[in-house]
């Protein structure tokens, strides 16, 4: 079969097939968390002792007691038996973005040739997968190749069911045998105990004597495209990369904002109720959906969590996306730009940091100029995005979302916070050193007597900022939709630590000194609004004043691709927030800085000779098949005195020998292996590489507008976009 009659089939499939009827929604009671091991089913099964020690584990963070986990495994495997499960496994979140998992049986071989189903405290504590095949950049060595997974006890086990059968999944820490954390989990809750310890240190000194551990919460919102599997098939840069490397974009794109929130296309709406379906089943609470901007693009959000548990539940997510879009005959893509021409893919993740005695500590109330408290916890993250801003660049830096980033439908690759209207204007007092109100926005009246009012909200939405405080929360908006929340929720939790750290130690000064509260919090806040105000933002992040005045007048970083910001992981002052905060070690992050490095470079080397074999051997051949019939047609008419024309020939035959020309260029490129360093190499890659392979995609774009259609070999952007 030729290429063309591939995509043409393509399309007759995707219109013949059968229809998956709409499922009849079940209620929400009964499938909520029955794949999970919860808390009221160990309670029913756990003796009381042992579920009391684990209880406080779960809920304050307590050291595990691991004389129970004998108790616990074989109460976990009778459960999981129950729900159909044969199989046990660690699930672990390695450097890549992705979700690990090594599968046991629980059989056990006894002397007399019977089996038994075992599950002991000891393999429910700890895993040793075959980790050697793991990026740990450079951590272990093969000589020391011993990887553990240790059982994290406040995410909760669960049973995951697939085409292969149901498998007892138990959330886990991927550590080296040194001990070194070489997983995105093992971060994120150092993170969190380190930001509860410097919160309960500065509420103390606010007064407060009693002061739960606290929790860092987060919501993340998912955006995705669905693209029939059909057309995936029949190209294989969506099927290797993720995105199109090629593809010109069609005469509809996003420009009528038609789809945005329109009306859910019934074969999605009937992928979604079975995804919302799963994520129910796992005890995940999915809560908002809708079409995004762009054609086939949609967004899923649930509920905010725990950030370990939201975490945990987010990889679930993209699971579920993935395997239920199977089952439906689409290919779910969380690549941060299928597309060209077309808005890309985010992640907001929605942040904030609370407990069960002080509530929400980013909640401003109503009269935000005199709860202290808020001010503090605001005005403790405004100095960490200020000091740290670059690693929050650095937390969204991959490959995928340099094409995301910057391009004026997400934000620019400058960190900046927007605090909204009446937030900025109090935090403008502090810094003039006089605090009087609280501006208010009134009521909303719409001028129909039936319709009702409403009170406005004090602060209006920036959808150019990277960092927004929304209400009661920061939402990071630059995360990449393929990425794992961690790496963003690490750093917040990181810089607030260090934040909180550096205002209790004034705060704890000045009160020695015997200044009283108000004056001292206000005095540090004038402080942090002197030293770090030049965050604050409230304009148009994409615009070209911005990027100017961020970078001459206030002394922001721009940092426009992975290359560039990457290496700020190396610098002294990131390797001491992490240190004295006990996140992570210099060598923990060294470690990171390589991976990270080394996975820009494949996916970029990766895609250019994607680029070359598809260039040669993809469109090349279609672009010749319609010169040569051209060629025949100007020679048929010239030989019996017919009028012809020879543009379009000329046309397809220039760009064609353009095209060939840059993929040589970029052959030779890619043959390239003399660098001098690793940031040497990613540099190459982002202004070398990335460049030419832009190029060549121009040239073929170019083409796919000339060729006769019926000689296209691809599947087009129309089809895949708006064919359903
Ligand atoms: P929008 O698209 O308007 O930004 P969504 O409703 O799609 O908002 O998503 C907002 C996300 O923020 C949800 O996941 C929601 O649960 C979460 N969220 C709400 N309050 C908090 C909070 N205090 N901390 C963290 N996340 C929150
Ligand atoms: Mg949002």
């Amino acid at each position: 079969m030729s290429g063309n009659e591939l995509r043409f089939q393509a399309i007759c499939q995707i219109t013949d097939r059968e229809k998956l009827p709409p499922k009849v929604p079940s209620r929400l009671e009964e499938l909520w968390a029955t794949d999970v091991f919860t808390l009221n089913k160990m309670q029913a099964c756990l003796p009381k002792d042992v579920f009391k020690s684990l209880k406080s584990t779960i809920q304050t963070g307590g050291k595990l007691d691991v004389s129970v986990a004998g108790i616990v495994a074989a109460a976990m495997k009778d459960w999981a038996i129950s729900k159909g499960a044969l199989y046990y496994a660690h699930v672990f979140y390695p450097l890549t973005n992705i979700t690990a998992e090594k599968h046991d049986g629980f059989i056990s071989v006894q002397s007399d040739g019977s089996v038994l189903t075992e599950f002991t405290g000891k393999v429910l504590v700890q895993g040793e997968p075959d980790g050697s095949s793991f990026p740990n950049g450079g951590i272990r060595n093969t000589s020391a190749a011993r990887g553990y997974t240790a059982w994290d006890v406040t995410s909760p086990a669960y049973v995951m069911e697939t085409d292969n059968g149901v498998t007892l999944c138990i959330p886990t820490v991927f550590i080296s045998w040194t001990g070194e954390a070489l997983d995105k989990k093992t971060p994120l809750l150092r993170s969190n105990a380190a930001m509860s310890k410097a919160a309960t240190r500065l509420l103390k000194l606010l007064g407060h004597s009693e002061v739960a551990p606290l929790n860092s919460s987060c919501g993340p919102e998912q955006e995705y495209f669905l693209v029939d599997s059909h057309f995936v098939h029949s190209r294989p840069d969506l099927l290797l990369t993720g995105r199109t490397l090629f593809g010109r974009p069609a005469a509809k794109g996003q420009q009528f904002d038609d789809h945005y929130f329109g009306a859910i296309p019934e074969r999605v709406q009937v992928f979604m109720q079975d995804v919302e379906e799963r994520l129910y089943r796992l005890g995940i609470p999915a809560k908002t959906r809708h079409n995004e901007v762009a054609p086939g693009q949609f967004e899923i959000a649930p509920f905010f969590e725990a950030a370990n548990v939201a975490s945990d539940h987010q990889q679930m997510t993209m699971t579920v996306l993935r395997n239920t879009a199977k089952k439906h005959g689409f290919t779910c893509l969380l690549h941060e730009k299928p597309f060209a021409g077309i808005n890309g893919s985010g992640k907001h993740v929605n942040w904030s940091v609370g407990n069960s005695t002080q509530g929400n500590l980013l909640d401003p109330g109503d009269s935000p100029h005199s709860n202290l408290q808020f001010l503090l916890f605001c005005g403790a993250v405004i100095r960490g995005v200020h000091k740290y801003g670059p690693l929050l660049r650095v937390v969204v830096a991959t490959a995928s979302n340099d094409h995301r980033l910057g391009a004026n439908e997400a934000p620019p690759a400058i960190i900046s916070v927007y605090l909204g209207s009446q937030l900025e204007d109090v935090f403008e007092q502090i810094k003039q050193g006089e605090v009087k109100s609280s501006s208010h926005a009134g009521v909303m009246s719409l001028g129909v007597d039936s319709l009702p009012e409403f009170p406005k909200d004090p602060g209006d939405r920036n959808r150019t900022s990277p960092f927004a405080f929304t209400g009661n929360r920061f939402e990071f908006r630059a995360v990449g939709s393929n990425q794992s929340v961690s790496g963003p929720l690490v750093a917040m939790n990181t810089i607030l630590t260090d934040s909180l750290t550096w205002i209790a130690d004034k705060l704890e000064a000045e009160l020695a000194k015997g200044t009283a509260l108000d004056t001292a919090a206000y005095t540090i806040l004038k402080e942090v609004m002197e030293n770090h105000g030049a965050v604050v933002f409230g304009g148009n992040g994409y615009s070209e004043e911005w990027h100017k005045m961020a970078v001459e007048e206030r002394g922001l970083l721009n940092l426009p691709t992975t290359a560039d910001a990457l290496p700020i992981l190396k610098e002294k002052y990131i390797e001491e927030l992490f240190e004295k905060t006990g996140v992570l070690t210099t060598p923990e992050l060294d470690s990171r800085f390589e991976v990270y490095a080394e996975q820009y470079i494949g996916v970029i080397e990766m895609e250019a000779k994607l680029v070359i074999s598809m260039a040669k051997t993809v469109i090349y051949p279609a672009a010749i098949r319609y010169l040569s019939e051209l060629a025949e047609t100007i020679a048929n008419l010239k030989q019996i005195g017919l009028p012809f024309e020879a543009e379009t020939a000329e046309k397809v035959a220039v760009q064609t020998k353009l095209m060939t020309d840059t993929v040589s260029k970029l052959s030779d490129a890619l043959s390239q292996h003399d660098f001098a360093s690793i940031e040497e190499h990613m540099q190459y890659c982002a202004k070398t590489l990335r460049p030419l392979m832009d190029q060549v995609r121009e040239y073929a774009d170019a083409l796919e507008g000339e060729v006769a259609d019926d000689l296209w070999p691809l599947p087009k952007y129309q089809e895949m976009l708006f064919i359903k």
